[in-house]
């Protein structure tokens, strides 16, 4: 009866009470977009431009770029995309971008930090998003990797619309940023919480290290409560706030999180009707109860035990 239940809905995210909280996909590849196109979802909600240059040797031309935005852009119709600038460095080099020896390459020169050393690279990655965008009359948003402070927000909001893009953004990875969200807020048109970032950097854990699994969880009331805080910004200025980190594609934390302001759920697109189905049973009021359950327990496990408690048990 569920897996009947949850292919028989469909269509955009809501809760029990109709409040909409969007569902769209997180890309890559020009291919993945194509395949995300033809799913039952909203949009993108992140699309990982960097992962089209990882085998460039050279910067790849204004040219070469609008030709791939152009295809993604066209897949999607009418359908908002939100481009994320490259976020090359630590994890993802990128040949074109060289960064020097790092002791601590997460903690380094990657993300919108890369400006610093080379802006010819942001300029031309928006001229190319741009053009793009007009020839495609696409819904274009852009957002920035790894912002710490305002003045980072503030610069690259105005790089975007000097682009003459009308929408600009940045993610929340850095809990600094989480903690001045009010301020960041002020300077930007939306923000979207990377939550594998964010987590990493809240608990002082690598991303990749298997063994401190239990650290890296996004259900760490910690990190809870930075999301909390960018949620809690963003409804004060009236500016939507979304997750894009794999924590969106588990029900049951997707829940929590527009308990906590959440206004969209960016995910690997499989993760989408489980997550439209979790919604369309809760309400707005009861996500904030799970939501306030999820904090005030001591731990990860904790806080999934205490929501599991309160949901629906179809969920
Ligand atoms: C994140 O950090 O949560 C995120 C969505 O970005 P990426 O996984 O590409 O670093
Ligand atoms: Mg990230």
């Amino acid at each position: 009866a569920r897996a009947a239940l949850k292919e028989s809905s469909g269509g955009p995210g809501k809760t029990k009470d109709g409040q909409a909280v969007q569902l769209l996909a997180n890309i890559g590849k020009v291919e993945d977009a194509e395949k995300a196109a033809k799913q039952d979802l909203e949009g993108v909600g992140l699309f990982r431009t960097e992962v089209l240059f990882l085998d460039s040797k050279t910067a790849p031309s204004v040219e070469t770029q609008v030709k791939a935005y152009t295809k993604v852009f066209q897949a999607f119709g009418d359908r908002k995309v939100v481009v994320r600038t490259l976020d090359a460095g630590a994890d993802k080099p990128l040949a074109f971008a060289p960064s020097d020896e790092e002791e601590n390459p997460a903690l380094g020169v990657r993300g919108l930090r890369m400006d610093r050393r080379y802006p010819q690279l942001l300029d031309d990655q928006l001229t190319a998003i741009a053009q793009a965008a007009k020839a495609t009359g696409a819904k274009v948003w852009v957002m920035a990797p790894m912002v710490a402070t305002v003045h980072e927000a503030q610069a690259f909001e105005q790089r975007v619309k000097s682009h003459d893009l009308p929408v600009g953004g940045i993610m929340i990875e850095v809990p600094a940023a989480a903690l001045r969200a009010p301020h960041l807020i002020e300077k930007v048109d939306f923000f979207s919480i990377g939550t594998n970032d964010l987590t990493q950097y809240a608990m002082a854990t690598d991303r990749m290290a298997g063994e401190l699994a239990e650290l890296l969880d996004p259900w760490q009331p910690a990190v809870l409560d930075l999301i909390a805080m960018a949620g809690a910004a963003g409804k004060a200025a009236d500016k939507p706030v979304g997750v894009c980190g794999e924590a969106a594609r588990d029900p049951l934390l997707a829940l929590v999180l527009v308990g906590l302001g959440i206004t969209s759920l960016s995910m690997a697109p499989n993760g989408v009707p489980a997550v439209r189905y979790a919604l369309a049973r809760t309400t707005t009021a009861q996500c904030e109860e799970l939501a306030a359950a999820a904090r005030g327990a001591i731990d990860a496990a904790a806080a999934r035990s205490a929501v599991e408690a309160l949901v629906d048990p179809e969920i």
